[in-house]
């Protein structure tokens, strides 16, 4: 069976994902990682459009807020969020994240606090991509 190679696990890059979202969040964030994240959003009662690599759900008065990631992403799976990154003109950063994928996955992440800290749904995923290359920290 063919079986694409792998690009990054987030759990190697926890220290630095979560220190980046304390950072620019306003709430307590848990973050966590995920074999399947659509299986995930069913366990905790959410439903998801389709299997993302990520994705965030608001806090409740139960629960804070949530941002789950693919605890494994392979390199087919990061270019079909690059391709499109690429597409909507962040060229340059892509260039940065495939040979960085920290990049890549710190930028995930803050695209999912997007989505938290602005109550922004799934319609506004440009403004999400923009919000999240403006809080990037500078080439590492
Ligand atoms: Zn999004």
């Amino acid at each position: 069976m063919y079986q694409s190679s792998t690009y990054c696990r987030l759990e190697e890059f926890r220290d630095i994902l979560e220190s980046i979202l304390r950072r620019h969040s306003s709430q307590p964030v848990v973050l966590v990682t995920v074999p399947d994240v659509a299986r995930w959003a069913v366990e905790v009662n959410m439903g998801v459009y389709g299997n993302p690599i990520a994705t965030a759900i608001l806090a409740t008065d139960e629960m804070p807020a949530h941002i789950a990631v693919r605890s494994e992403i392979s390199k087919d799976e990061a270019e079909s969020v690059l391709g499109l990154l690429e597409w909507c003109g962040y060229s340059e950063e892509v260039r940065l994240f495939r040979s960085n994928p920290v990049r890549f996955a710190m930028h995930l992440v803050l695209h999912e606090l997007a989505h938290i800290e602005n109550e922004w749904g799934q319609a506004r995923e440009h403004d999400c991509d923009k919000w999240a290359f403006e809080r990037l920290p500078g080439a590492i």
